[in-house]
């Protein structure tokens, strides 16, 4: 039995992760299970998966979540708030396995320590490798911790490596990434219309079900972008190492291309407890729960090159690591201050590359050496961010 630690359980991939670790009640103990507001469905899940701890970061509805549970079934869980409190639970001695999966730098720091922790380490978390880059690889690496990715495309990768492939390791044998994109729900949309692009309209993914963030970043391709970096980390690789491939279909999660010219695919359905349940019962295999591919349902696979000028987001993320250094950590905080202010309707989906661009500017190379740095450089990003959607609307 293994004792699991969900950091972000009530989010789209803490869901899927509950429900394939219920498929295997013998295999995997929920120890921890943590939200940052939506304390209705952690309850829910708490009745379910009965953790040990229950994280509740907000204070105010961690006080709420706890009277919840006082009249309750469950009165035993243990309610803990706070943001420290995500550390703690993800470093328990009897947790074996941490899914991160919360978004954002919100997550940078809990999967960090689990990562000092030794824990075997579920990465869904992308954002959190994109602003650390190899500060959370030495501590991984220090530790002996296990990194294993969930994205999929990454998750896809892993599958397509030489047997006893470790995350992180340069191999000679492969050559190329080839990773694909959906190309979003605006693959297709004539460019001046882009601008009068609806939150509604950009979290509506044609093949993936995914929170309110991921789904604008794929709309944007930002999210693309971010996953060519955390490919460049996971996998040891250069950034012109990773070809990006539209395939609307999303059938193909993304292929690796060796020396002898053999290209090795992953292929499913796009259902986020297929790489969730093979990390979960990695080396092993195990029942995600997905249904089987029907691959004459699927009858036609289309490659496309992706087009720079419709999708100036991932530009920005190939010039952030040719810039190396602080400036990932630089586009990853005002991707995500962009973002949430097209959510909150205050900027067009248009303004995002170019607040992301005009703060990059902002800032001058220097290395990301210390977590410190890392942070600041966050915090000063979010803030130069702020002011330019400030001065955008004036
Ligand atoms: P989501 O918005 O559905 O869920 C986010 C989770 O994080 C929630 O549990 C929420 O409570 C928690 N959270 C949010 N802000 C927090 C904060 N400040 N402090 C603590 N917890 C906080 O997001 P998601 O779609 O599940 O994505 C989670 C991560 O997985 C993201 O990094 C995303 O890029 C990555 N990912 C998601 C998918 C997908 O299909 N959804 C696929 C690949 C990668
Ligand atoms: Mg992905």
């Amino acid at each position: 039995m293994k004792g699991i630690c969900i950091l972000g359980a009530t989010g789209s991939i803490g869901v899927s992760t509950l429900d394939v670790v219920a498929r295997h009640a013998d295999l995997y103990k929920v120890i921890a299970l943590t939200a940052h507001t939506n304390i209705d469905t952690l309850f829910a899940q708490c009745l379910k998966h009965h953790p040990q701890y229950a994280v509740v970061v907000d204070e105010n509805k961690a006080q709420a979540f706890k009277e919840k549970l006082k009249n309750s079934a469950i009165p035993d869980i243990e309610v803990l708030a706070g943001t420290q409190a995500l550390e703690y639970v993800a470093t328990l001695a009897n947790v074996d396995s941490v899914m991160a999966a919360i978004v954002g730098a919100a997550g940078l720091l809990p999967s960090l320590a689990a990562a000092k922790a030794g824990k075997t380490i579920l990465l869904a978390n992308k954002e959190a490798l994109v602003m650390s880059g190899s500060i959370f690889l030495q501590a991984i690496t220090e530790s002996g911790a296990q990194l294993l990715p969930i994205d999929s495309e990454h998750n896809a990768i892993f599958q397509c490596m030489p047997a006893g492939y470790v995350t992180g390791r340069q191999t000679k044998q492969a050559r190329r990434i080839l990773l694909t994109a959906s190309g979003g729900p605006f693959r297709e949309m004539p460019l001046d219309q882009m601008s009068t692009v609806t939150p509604a309209h950009a979290v509506a993914h044609p093949n993936w079900d995914m929170g309110r963030k991921i789904s604008v970043d794929s709309a944007t391709m930002m999210n693309k972008g971010l996953e060519m970096i955390e490919a460049c980390l996971l996998f040891n690789m250069q950034p012109d190492q990773i070809q990006v491939v539209i395939h609307p279909q999303s059938v193909i999660h993304s292929m690796v291309d060796y020396v002898d010219g053999t290209v090795l695919a992953q292929m499913g359905n796009p259902d986020m407890r297929i790489p969730i349940a093979h990390s979960l019962a990695w080396p092993e295999r195990f029942d995600s729960g997905a249904e089987p591919l029907n691959i004459f349902a699927v009858r036609r696979m289309d490659f496309e090159e992706p087009n720079l000028e419709r999708f100036p987001c991932l530009r920005l993320a190939y010039e952030a690591i040719a810039a190396g250094g602080i400036m990932p950590t630089v586009l990853n905080a005002a991707n995500e201050i962009a973002v949430e202010a097209f959510l909150n309707e205050k900027i067009r989906f248009t303004d995002i590359p170019v607040i992301i661009e005009r703060c990059m500017k902002k800032f001058v190379v220097k290395e990301a050496g210390s977590l410190e740095i890392i942070l600041d450089t966050d915090q000063q990003a979010r803030l130069v961010s702020r002011q330019i959607i400030e001065k955008l609307n004036n």
